[in-house]
């Protein structure tokens, strides 16, 4: 069985010695409540409820699942009795305004809650997650009575929500969708059709359940420009949001699949359900990009979430497992044989996830101070600043940071050999339920494909451009007055290679398209390993400065440098592999015909 401990010691490093939250929480409305008392003692509150509650639940939610009878669905024991716990310690609402019953503390307080909760047990995190994703929807595009209702139920708790989006034939082309909603006279629609893969569509944890519908009204457009976005309630609700009656939304049946195990993947009927627009008629797909970009980073947070966890069960073991002697002599001279944390190649995989882990707590917490900034911004313009910067760092942070994950959760069960592979050592579970994160919300060819189309080429360069500066800027400045000259100098070379290798596969696309598929994913994990260098160079300064100041906390810095050693010499030259990749020939990736793929 995995155990967890939050790293409540890393996540305060990065909150208050890296990012400077407290400054952060100066600047906006909400953050004056988030004194470091307060987040201190959430942080501490949050790590016992995912440490106590959900950890223990994590195994045997697994072994359980979910089940379906007639589209009823329950949740392994303990799910719901944990979930009636959380509403009750008021989690939903945390980072909500007052005024729907939330706390109104910063958004980035509820990641941190997040990636505690997520990394304990990712199963039934996401269950409040997706109701996460379907609060902030509403509270960007729903009328002041759609939030009356439906916001403080969800904030309280009382409900959930989900995210309704994919159909059989369709997921990541969302403009062959054919849900269909046909408006009725008092203003409300008849929603029809079938979605699948629907995360937590239908459970026991609550009395309501709002689905946030993707469907097409009558001679609307087609693609994407053709789509509208509607509220679906389970039940049907007088304004006071007292329930009347069962809505006619019903789950079909739910997957049998990989991993998450506890968490329901329902296919959802509609079958002339009571639907209400939410936001413009035809802008349903822009709608839910509010919806899509908070699940994107609450998917990148399952990949940083993979690396703790499997960076903290993995460790124990190479300390106390032996196998022959180490190379540089006997370590152990007590036992028959030297602990495998000797080997280097297992300190390899060990530290490879501790720096995905670290590297990656530090990237999605301060994108998080952009969510921030999104919801308390004082005019348009500077709300579509913090969300464009936020737009960019989305499909790094939700794809490199998932297929790190993945991988320390393979390093970390070939830590345990054999034994990796058997279920009651939990590694392989920790593996089966990191195996979704590289799929869902955008697979990681399509954020690939959303970095360099949207975010880079078609934005000619601007986010591209001003992110660099940040990364030049860093680079330049401590490669004269930092403590660790030679990560600025790395960072600056690597950006540099960055910029050569983007314009001239920009160029190579003006010629043939298929340049630009040919090299995304290349593209997106350079991105991904030259922005976490940055984040590895910032730690590096403040752990280097802390050591110098003479700090009592000496293992803990030590570690974050030694840490910072590793990612630069064994990690970030992987991002050169990438580089050459993408700028290799387009033709040995499209040259060979089909029907040549079969001869063989
Ligand atoms: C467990 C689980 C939970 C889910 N939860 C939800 C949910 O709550 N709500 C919801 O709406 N959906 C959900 N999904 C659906 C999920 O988001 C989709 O499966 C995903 O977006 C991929 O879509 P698809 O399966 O149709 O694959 P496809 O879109 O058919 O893609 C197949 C492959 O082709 C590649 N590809 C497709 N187009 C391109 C392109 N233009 N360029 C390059 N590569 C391309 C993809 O990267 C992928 O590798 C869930 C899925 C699972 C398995």
């Amino acid at each position: 069985m995995t155990v967890y401990k939050a790293p409540v010691r890393d996540i305060n490093f990065v909150i208050n010695e890296l990012l400077d939250f407290n400054a952060h929480y100066q600047t906006i409305p909400s953050g004056a409540e988030a004194t470091p008392d307060m987040i201190e003692a959430i942080t501490a509150e949050a790590a016992k409820f995912a440490e106590e509650v959900l950890a223990p639940l994590n195994q045997s939610g697994d072994d359980q699942g979910c089940q379906w009878d007639d589209g009823v669905v329950t949740t392994p024991d303990g799910f719901k009795e944990a979930y009636q716990m959380w509403i009750e310690g008021g989690w939903q609402g945390l980072s909500h305004p007052v005024e729907y019953g939330g706390q109104g503390l910063p958004m980035s307080m509820g990641l941190i809650k997040s990636e505690l909760v997520g990394t304990a047990n990712w199963s039934w995190g996401m269950y409040p997650g997706l109701s996460l994703g379907a609060m902030n929807t509403l509270y960007v595009h729903g009328t002041e009575e759609q939030k009356q209702l439906y916001l403080t139920k969800l904030c309280e708790g009382t409900w959930t929500g989900t995210m309704c989006l994919t159909e059989a034939h369709c997921g990541s082309d969302l403009g062959q969708m054919r849900c269909k909603a046909d408006p009725q006279d008092d203003g409300s629609y008849k929603i029809d059709g079938t979605k699948i893969f629907i995360s937590a569509g239908e459970h026991d944890f609550a009395e309501n359940i709002i689905h946030i519908v993707l469907a097409r009204t009558p001679g609307a457009p087609e693609g994407t420009k053709g789509i509208s976005l509607f509220i679906v309630p389970k039940f049907n609700t007088s304004e006071d949001g007292t329930i009347t009656d069962r809505n006619g939304v019903k789950c079909g049946s739910i997957e049998h699949k990989m991993g998450i195990h506890g968490n329901a993947t329902c296919v959802m009927n509609f079958d002339s359900a009571t639907g209400y627009m939410l936001g413009k008629e035809n802008e349903g797909l822009n709608a839910m990009f509010t919806f899509m970009n908070t699940a994107r980073i609450g998917t990148a947070i399952q990949g940083l979430a993979a690396s703790e966890l499997a960076y903290q069960n993995a460790l124990p073991y190479a300390l106390d497992r032996y196998s022959m002697r180490s190379l540089s002599g006997v370590k152990n001279p007590e036992k028959v044989a030297d602990a495998i944390i000797h080997h280097p190649d297992v300190r390899r995989m060990l530290l490879t996830a501790k720096a995905f882990a670290e590297g990656g707590r530090a990237m999605i917490y301060d994108a998080a101070k952009y969510s921030d900034r999104m919801v308390h911004a004082d005019s348009q313009e500077d709300r579509d600043a913090a969300e464009n910067e936020l737009g960019f760092l989305t499909p790094i942070l939700k794809a490199f940071l998932t297929e790190t994950g993945l991988e320390s959760a393979s390093n970390a069960m070939q830590v345990f050999g054999g034994h990796g592979f058997i279920k009651e050592h939990g590694m392989e579970q920790i593996y089966r339920d990191a195996r979704i994160a590289t799929l869902y919300e955008g697979t990681t060819g399509i954020q690939a494909m959303d970095l360099i189309g949207r975010k880079v080429v078609l934005d000619s360069f601007k986010l591209y451009g001003s992110f660099c500066k940040k990364l030049y800027k860093f680079g330049f400045k401590n490669l004269i007055s930092g403590k660790r000259r030679g990560y600025s100098a790395k960072l600056i070379g690597y950006t540099l290679s960055w910029n050569w290798h983007t314009v001239k596969m920009v160029a190579r696309a003006s010629k043939n398209r298929d340049a630009v598929g040919a090299a995304s994913y290349d593209f997106l994990m350079y991105s991904g390993y030259l922005s976490m260098a940055y984040y590895w160079a910032m730690m590096a300064e403040v752990a280097a400065a802390k050591l110098a100041e003479g700090s009592s906390d000496k293992d803990f810095y030590e570690g974050k440098l030694e840490t910072a050693e590793f990612y630069f010499s064994r990690l970030l030259p992987r991002a050169k592999g990438h580089a050459a990749c993408m700028n290799s020939s387009t033709d040995s990736v499209m040259a060979m015909p089909l029907d040549r793929f079969t001869t063989r």
